[in-house]
Parts: structure tokens; C-alpha cells; sequence
């Protein structure tokens, strides 16, 4: 859920030029629009379609269709396998706006395929399924050596830790808090304990925990973490801004 004053995932990249999105989660829209027109946003890319990582593309839909003064050609968003359908018969109840289909005339939907990796401006998106309730996938994006990897939600998983290899920053969910046991013993999430094995585990550069609880602190979040991890640790917030590269 959306904290007091605070958006649900949304990680916006400026590489150069060229900015996108990972993940478009509720309060997403309001808080990016500080950093980059929606208007100059080359793509969005959404990991799973839990509706905390996808939620403001709706809002984004509207600007595009209504406030949009600038834009020449549509939005491109990638969507995980099966994600265009449920995104269709999610935003069904709105056809019969605007002049055509309510998603097409704002987004170029893509599915991407994530054994292979997607060509995104200068640069390439690669994808590792996780453990999670639903289909999942991080997500690396990396340019002449230089490289990010967002977990997305996921349990401790060997697939996560191979796509983040010695990543420049790792950006991994915490949502467990310290002793959190999952219901039922399914697991979908890690605790900051566990990002940070996962983060030694791939030797990443740098870690920023993401995805925690609201009744975690940042204390809470860096003990757990470091307790295994010993490299540069951060907590993720809204409009904050990391340097990579
Ligand atoms: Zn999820
Ligand atoms: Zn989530």
C-alpha cells in the first residue's frame, strides 16, 4: 500500500537523453513528472502486473490522450507475457473513450520476451524470472558496462542473483520485516536480511533496498541487510536520486 505521502514502484532512468520507466505504481505518475515531462518518457517497463507496479499507467493514459502537446508517435510500454490481455480487460470499463481503443492511442504495447534481451535506447533491458505469487521478472538495464538490476518482488532465488552479477547498483524489494514469516510458508518476498544475501551472493557494487514494509525503519532495513552484505547499502525513497556510472 501507498504510505502517507509516498507512491507505490516506479524507478525512473535517465541515461542521457533517454528516460524511462521500471514500473508504474500508484502515486508513480505525480512523483516523475518532478524529474522528466511525460511527454519526453521514452518507455515504461512493468515487471509484474501486481497492481502496485502498474497502477498510474491509467492516469498516464489520460495525460497522453488529453494533456499532451508534444508528443509525435505513442508511448512504448513493455509489458510481461500475458500482461497486455489482463491490462486490456482491466481498463475494458473505460472503452468508448477518446476516438479509438483507450490504451492504443496513448501506449505502443509490447510484450517482451524474457529469454532474450530488449534493445531500449542506447542501451538493453535483460530479465530473470523470480519467485513470486504471480508471474514475475527483474530486470537488469545496462549501457557500456554500466548497470542497474531491480529485483521486482521475489523470494531468495538463485535466477534473481545470476541477472544481478556484479551489477553497479542493485535495487532489491525488502518486504519482509526481521523473523517475518510468510502465510503459509509460500514464499513471494524477501526480508532485508535476505537482499543482502542475495547482494553478496552476486558481488553487486552497490545495494538500495526497496519494496519494505511501513513498519520497517531505515535502521531495520541497513542491520538487516549488512548483517550478511558489507558493501554500500541505501534505502530507497521517494525522489531519491543515485548517480550510477
Ligand atoms: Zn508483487
Ligand atoms: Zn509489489
Amino acid at each position: 500500500m501507498p504510505r502517507i505521502d509516498r507512491a507505490c514502484s516506479a524507478y525512473l532512468i535517465e541515461d542521457g537523453d533517454f528516460a524511462f520507466a521500471l514500473d508504474f505504481g500508484t502515486g508513480a505518475f505525480a512523483n516523475i513528472r518532478r524529474y522528466v515531462d511525460y511527454d519526453k518518457l521514452d518507455a515504461v517497463v512493468i515487471s509484474h502486473m501486481h497492481a502496485d507496479h502498474f497502477l498510474d499507467l491509467i492516469p498516464l493514459r489520460y495525460a497522453i490522450r488529453y494533456g499532451s502537446k508534444r508528443r509525435s508517435k505513442r508511448l512504448p510500454l513493455w509489458m510481461p507475457p500475458g500482461g497486455i490481455d489482463m491490462l486490456r480487460s482491466m481498463t475494458s470499463v473505460f472503452a468508448g473513450e477518446g476516438n479509438g481503443d483507450f490504451l492504443d492511442e496513448a501506449f505502443d504495447l509490447g510484450e517482451f520476451d524474457p529469454a532474450a534481451p530488449l534493445p531500449l535506447g542506447a542501451g538493453r533491458l535483460r530479465f530473470a524470472p523470480t519467485t513470486h505469487f504471480i508471474t514475475s521478472f527483474a530486470i537488469r538495464y545496462e549501457r557500456n558496462g554500466t548497470s542497474i538490476t531491480y529485483s521486482a518482488d521475489t523470494a531468495p532465488d538463485a535466477r534473481v542473483v545470476e541477472l544481478a552479477r556484479g551489477t553497479d547498483l542493485f535495487l532489491c524489494e525488502a518486504t519482509l520485516l526481521a523473523g517475518e514469516e510468510e502465510h503459509g510458508g509460500i514464499r513471494g518476498h524477501s526480508s532485508a536480511k535476505e537482499a543482502g544475501q542475495m547482494a553478496a551472493d552476486a558481488d553487486v557494487a552497490r545495494l538500495v533496498l526497496t519494496h519494505y514494509s511501513q513498519d520497517a525503519t531505515t535502521q531495520d532495513l541497513v542491520d538487516g541487510a549488512s548483517s550478511i552484505y558489507k558493501g554500500e547499502i541505501a534505502v530507497a525513497d521517494d525522489h531519491h536520486i543515485l548517480d550510477v556510472g
